[in-house]
């Protein structure tokens, strides 16, 4: 998977280090100062990611705790991301990530207890309950296996249920969540799209059945699961599509009992749609028109992004989905 790994000195004797050290002993390793001396200083290529993605192990530095941008998530409760990875090991047409950092090489920041702590100090600044997301610059669950961090947050959350964690994933790798006690303020969520596009525009990442399978699996031992169709792209059928995703959705899960389903409606910032114009310059996702927005953000017009999000609505609501359950996303 990786063709180099380079490790921070001051990480250097940690057990999950040790671990992935041994797991991957082949790849040529090195011990680096500062991972902020190498990781984005020469451009690198997005596609590069395919073979030659490198991995660093580190401390994230300054701020690790951030306020997420508006209509991030249920709306009247303040929302944070935190930042303990960047980039993804799977490759999705429209991902943000090839536009926001200047190479795909893949970081882990294993100082959580940092993470934590600056948790806990958002918390004492509000009165309400806080959500905190994980996986804004990477895949909440792709690399658990690895990283072995979700015991920590387990621990932590338990001990706030003022606040909510949320664990943002299209991976279907739930082996280490599986191994906790579920807990009511962490809630899984998963990214889905139907199969079809999936397959056209989600390269690598697990097959819709399998996504599902691992939800079911979790949803079975009573962890709290949350669903982004996220981003809805149109296409031939879209109505046909997304109809069938819904009935294989309540196939598998007890839908009434999802916690949120997001809807959002693809969008690029400027930079992002030239690097998906550029990557992938066949995709369909370049077919439909797009608009600049509101809000910089290139866009389907308004009212054909409201068309999409009510029939979606209707759909979820068809499928057995709380009205309360549904909010929009990023519009
Ligand atoms: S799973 Fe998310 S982070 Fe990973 S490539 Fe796809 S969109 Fe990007």
């Amino acid at each position: 998977m990786f063709s180099r790994i380079l490790v921070e000195k001051s990480v250097k004797e940690s057990p999950i280090v040790h671990g992935i050290l041994e797991r991957f002993k082949h790849v040529p390793y090195q011990e680096i100062e500062n991972i902020d001396d190498i990781f984005g200083r020469v451009k690198k290529p997005y596609l590069q990611k395919r073979d030659n993605l490198q991995l660093f192990l580190g401390k994230k530095k300054g701020q690790l705790v951030k306020l997420a941008p508006d209509a991030y998530g249920l709306a009247g409760e303040p929302h944070y991301y935190f930042i303990h990875a960047y980039n993804c090991i799977y490759e999705c047409e429209y991902c943000y990530l090839q536009g926001y950092f200047h190479s795909p090489d893949i970081v882990l920041f294993l100082n959580h207890e940092d993470i934590g702590r600056e948790i806990k100090e958002t918390i004492a600044k509000h009165d309400q309950t806080v959500w905190f997301h994980a996986g804004e610059f990477s895949d909440s669950l792709a690399l658990t296996h690895l990283t072995q961090e979700l015991p920590f947050y387990f621990d932590l959350f338990k001990n706030l249920p003022k606040a909510k964690l949320e664990l943002r994933t299209k991976s279907a790798n739930t082996k280490e969540l599986l191994k906790l006690t579920p807990q009511k303020n962490i809630i899984t969520s998963f990214s889905l799209s139907p199969e079809k596009r999936i397959k056209k525009t989600d390269l690598k990442t697990p097959s819709l059945k399998h996504r599902l399978k691992a939800m079911a699996e979790l949803q079975k031992v009573g962890f709290p699961l949350g669903i982004h169709l996220d981003p809805i792209i149109h296409e031939d059928q879209f109505e046909k599509s997304y109809q069938e995703l819904f009935e294989e959705m309540a196939e598998y899960l007890d839908l009434e009992n999802i916690e949120y389903l997001s809807m959002g409606v693809v969008r690029f910032t400027g930079s992002v749609f030239h690097q998906v114009k550029k990557n992938y310059p066949q995709s369909e996702l370049l077919a439909a028109e797009f608009h600049s927005s509101f809000d910089g953000k290139v866009r389907y017009p308004k009212p054909f992004r409201y068309w999409i999000l009510g029939k979606i609505k209707e759909l979820a609501l068809q499928a057995g989905l709380r009205e309360e359950s549904l909010y929009l996303c990023m519009e």
